[in-house]
């Protein structure tokens, strides 16, 4: 598909199976795209390194070096933005030319393109957490009056501290008396 090749995660090898070369190795950069993820907002362009190599007859081995991204998240507890680093040290699979299998990735013999869009998207997005959260601490907003906590003290904060009669207070009196 003509389509495929304008994007920036799009690479021919097809000289592995023409030349006598073992190894074609490409930057991986540019800025990503994450389609259906609708959150998602990227700070950075993705940065990396590709390697392709021949497995056999007809399929590819993809290893993924360095690859980086910086990715901008809604921190579930405090509602602010915050910045979620995406780091792989590698990442590596093969790529079949023919597979019966959904759960293989594929490239595409015809064009001899292998297209890692929709592999780098799937391996960021796993990366990330299921519920984002700014910082280990994120003290949240008040579920009363809506401040955050991490920036201001609210003072349905202090009102919550003060006494409050509870049924347990006679109970309480009942042991101190007992003792
Ligand atoms: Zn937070
Ligand atoms: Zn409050």
């Amino acid at each position: 598909m003509q389509s495929q090749k304008n994007n920036n995660w799009w690479f021919e090898v097809r000289s592995l199976w023409q030349d006598t070369e073992s190894q074609l190795v490409f930057d991986l950069e540019g800025k990503f795209d994450f389609e259906t993820a609708d959150n998602i907002k990227t700070l950075t362009p993705l940065d990396g390194r590709v390697f392709f190599s021949r497995v056999d007859e007809e399929n590819v081995l993809v290893r993924i070096k360095d690859l980086k991204i910086k990715v901008e998240l809604e921190c579930q507890k405090c509602l602010e933005k915050f910045v979620q680093e995406v780091y792989f040290e590698e990442l590596s699979e093969v790529f079949y030319a023919w597979s019966e299998n959904s759960d293989d990735w594929s490239w595409d013999w015809e064009s001899g393109g292998v297209d890692l869009a929709e592999f780098l998207r799937e391996k960021i997005l796993l990366s990330l957490p299921a519920i984002p959260v700014c910082r280990r601490d994120c003290k949240g907003i008040c579920a009363q009056c809506g401040a955050n906590l991490n920036k201001q003290k609210c003072k349905c904060v202090s009102q919550k501290k003060s006494h409050q009669p509870s049924p347990f207070d006679g109970l309480e009196k009942l042991f101190t008396r007992e003792k």
